[in-house]
């Protein structure tokens, strides 16, 4: 049988005439067309401020800095997610730890942020930002992240790295209707691609401006934030330590190309979830969670095994879907066991509820190209191994 992945980018001829235009044109890098695919994605998830970098990673370092994360700060995430969620914080040399996440959701659990900011507060170290991460592209509870924001004073990033093209009740994952900045990731396995790419979104022009900054060497053209007077037409004032985080032309041409599928790649990967929801339903396997009061964009399928009716480990359920070519994954490890992570003190079993899931998770494939006799090649697989 051929190899299921389970993810894969889709690239049509329109993607490839964008990419070749830009080619043949005066820019590269720095030019019309990243300019044109920020006010596009600014549109399409409703934020006026939109700055596209090279990744999400980068996209998530310079959101901590223009929230002003430095040393001293704490960052809280959830510890099932990327590690870039995490890392951010460490990079602007502030702390991190984690908010352990909810069984059912499998995003980071308001009730336990709730508890875990009492008990902050009460020993006056309450955290500067939280990452809430939208996984698979369920969105958070943003609402009720947003009220405990106000009521303790952090601000929040939305990690959604997963999520471009999905709604939080009536709210565009994007809008940040209550939060600070969102980030979105373009790495190939996520639901538009650049190649390499991500972009922070804002509602707050201040924010914005800095982004813009830190993206490029910390530099401005802009006189009313320089330190005086332009010199003249050549001049420009470095105002912060920024970096070089741009995104090309042949980047955004790409990205400008795909966001006009995004409402198919979403539709698409709802038909297959249904699919899957409809024949998985009867196997000893917990079935992802979808709400009725909002959209998830379906970046990943997640089933969770029911481990004491099923003959196989965890691992050898895994090995087995392998040995079949189904390409199956495992998002993610809790953070904090990464053996970085250890060496700054994090003892496994920090977040329950994260090892739980760990310890039964399979991401199985779910992709804008996937055919039907690939999905079916999947549940056979999955009938046959445990059942
Ligand atoms: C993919 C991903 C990232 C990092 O994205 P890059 O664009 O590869 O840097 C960060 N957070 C989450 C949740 C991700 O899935």
């Amino acid at each position: 049988m051929p190899f299921v992945p389970y993810g894969r980018q889709s690239i049509d001829d329109a993607d490839i005439a964008a990419v070749l235009d830009v080619l043949r044109s005066d820019h590269l890098t720095q030019g019309p067309v990243v300019d044109a695919f920020e006010r596009a994605l600014g549109e399409t998830v409703g934020a006026p401020h939109c700055v596209a970098v090279n990744s999400a990673t980068a996209a998530l370092h310079i959101a901590c800095l223009a929230l002003g994360v430095g040393p001293g700060d704490l960052v809280w995430t959830s510890p099932i997610s990327f590690v870039a969620s995490a890392n951010c914080a460490l990079y602007c040399g502030a702390e991190v730890d984690f908010v352990d996440i909810d069984p059912v959701t499998l995003n980071m659990s308001v009730d336990v942020l709730e508890e875990k900011l009492r008990k902050a507060e009460a020993a006056g170290r309450l955290p500067k930002v939280v990452i809430p991460v939208h996984l698979c592209g369920l969105p958070c509870d943003m609402s009720a992240i947003g009220a405990l924001a106000l009521r303790y004073g952090f601000k929040v990033i939305e990690d959604a790295s997963h999520a471009i093209g999905a709604r939080d009740g009536g709210d565009l994952v994007g809008a940040c209707t209550h939060s600070d900045i969102a980030v979105f990731s373009f790495h190939p396995v996520k639901i538009i691609t650049t190649g390499e790419g991500g972009c922070c979104v804002t509602q707050d022009p201040d924010l914005g401006k800095a982004l813009l900054r830190l993206r490029s060497h910390g530099i401005t053209r802009d006189e009313n934030d320089m330190s005086g007077p332009s010199e003249g037409p050549w001049y420009y004032e470095q105002i912060d330590l920024g970096f070089n985080y741009r995104m090309t032309e042949m980047q955004a041409a790409l990205g400008l190309s795909q966001l006009a599928r995004l409402n198919d790649f979403v539709s698409h990967r709802h038909r297959l979830a249904d699919r899957y929801d409809a024949e998985l339903a009867a196997l000893p396997i917990d079935l992802p969670q979808r709400s009725a009061d909002s959209l998830s964009s379906l970046h990943l399928y997640i089933i969770q095994l029911r481990l004491d009716e099923i003959a196989l480990s965890h691992r050898q359920v895994f090995e087995s879907l392998r040995q079949r070519d189904i390409g199956v994954n495992l998002h993610y490890i809790p953070i904090y066991r990464q053996p970085y992570y250890r060496t700054l003190g994090f003892k496994p079993g920090h977040c329950p509820n994260a090892e739980a899931y760990y310890a039964r998770a399979v991401s199985i494939p779910i992709f804008h190209g996937m055919t039907e006799s690939q999905q079916e090649q999947v549940v056979v697989a999955l009938k046959d191994v445990l059942q």
